[in-house]
């Protein structure tokens, strides 16, 4: 990029002009992309990343220093908890794992050198909820920056600033985006941790694509239709699921049966598509390949939030894994395909395991 006149370029250099100064950042793509962003989060500022899991370890970085301890809770997308363990341990930050469903009890956890806490709420595989006001009003008290990742629930389910929550955090790739055809991140802070992000993001400089942006900007149009079609379909495959003579349990936070059902009432205004479900039997992985190979309309892959269904199965390994322990968890994200033709392919799918 080229200045219009010498008189701008000294302007830039005093750090007092508007305009694009480098082709990495502050670019108009960007700029739109983030003010949507922040306008939809009801943030101060908010500021875009390369990637979900970029956003996030550029925040931790931006609000701890040596000698921290920050909390994170079990139920957190596992490269959240390895950047914290693996890089942030190297840096003299100890991070602490809390459990999924924690709230008022967060003061079991607290020491004199806690300095943040990270909420993923519900999390994205076993969908534990936590009670969010309940921390934030203790950890306001104390100084104690919270953050949350938003990404099932979107700006549009849930308010994270609404409930005292410091900084929200979307992995945009997901239903922001929509379309499964980027990879982007976003932070979204409250006035009073505004000049932190700034300062953190024009320091480390890392900068998500002006074409991702804009991407991101057309995916951002349909949204709202999105989401009640994924809300919608996933409630219906759900409450299938529940009926299904070899489910134990349906992890979904608007279903009745769900441990925190009744915080998700209270602080969230819908659901989305992804959800999990247990089976009453542990079955093998050539047992599981046979079900999930056979599905025709779910694709076998981890990047949820787009049009397409996907499923994957594990059995986590956690500290606080509660009755799940042991469990193999099949993870559905509902796409945008018809409910009826997605039960249907399940349905099938359900049959072969029982297959010797
Ligand atoms: C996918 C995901 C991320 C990371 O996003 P990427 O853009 O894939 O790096 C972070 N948090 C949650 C809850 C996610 O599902």
């Amino acid at each position: 990029m080229l200045f219009d006149s010498h008189a701008d370029f000294i302007k830039a250099g005093r750090g007092e002009y508007d305009g694009i100064t480098y082709g990495t950042d502050r670019l108009p793509q960007q700029r739109i992309l983030e003010e949507a962003l922040r306008v939809l989060e009801n943030a101060a500022l908010t500021r875009v990343y390369p990637s979900g899991i970029s956003a996030i370890s550029e925040t931790l970085l931006a609000f701890v220093r040596a000698g921290d301890e920050i909390l994170v809770c079990d139920n957190a997308y596992g490269p959240t908890i390895r950047f914290c363990t693996e890089v942030l341990g190297k840096l003299g930050v100890q991070s602490r794992i809390i459990p999924p469903d924690t709230g008022a009890d967060i003061t079991d956890h607290l020491r004199p050198q806690t300095r943040l806490i990270f909420l993923e709420s519900p999390g994205s595989l076993s969908f534990e909820i936590q009670d969010v006001p309940a921390i934030t009003t203790i950890a306001r008290q104390r100084g104690i920056v919270t953050i949350l990742d938003n990404t099932w629930a979107t700006p549009l389910y849930l308010n994270p600033f609404a409930l005292g929550v410091d900084v929200s955090i979307q992995s945009v790739t997901k239903y922001i985006s929509g379309h499964s055809d980027v990879l982007m991140g976003s932070v979204s802070t409250n006035g009073a941790h505004a000049e932190t992000l700034a300062r953190a993001y024009a320091g480390r400089e890392i900068y998500a694509s002006p074409e991702d942006c804009q991407l991101t900007l057309r995916g951002l149009k349909t949204l709202p239709l999105r989401m009640k079609e994924h809300q919608a379909s996933a409630l219906v495959v759900a409450q299938a699921l529940v009926d299904h003579p070899l489910v134990e349990r349906v992890l979904h936070p608007a279903l009745p049966s769900h441990p925190q059902h009744a915080l998700w009432r209270r602080d969230f205004t819908g659901s989305s598509g992804l959800f999990a479900f247990t089976f009453k039997k542990e079955y093998p992985d050539s047992a599981l390949g046979r079900f999930v190979d056979s599905l025709e309309l779910f694709g076998i892959g981890y990047s949820w939030g787009g049009f397409m269904s996907l499923v994957t199965t594990g059995r986590p390994k956690r500290e606080f894994a509660g009755p799940l322990s042991g469990k193999t968890l099949v993870r559905l994200n509902i796409g945008l395909e018809d409910p009826a033709d997605l039960l249907a392919d399940l349905n099938t799918g359900l049959a072969r395991l029982e297959d010797s």
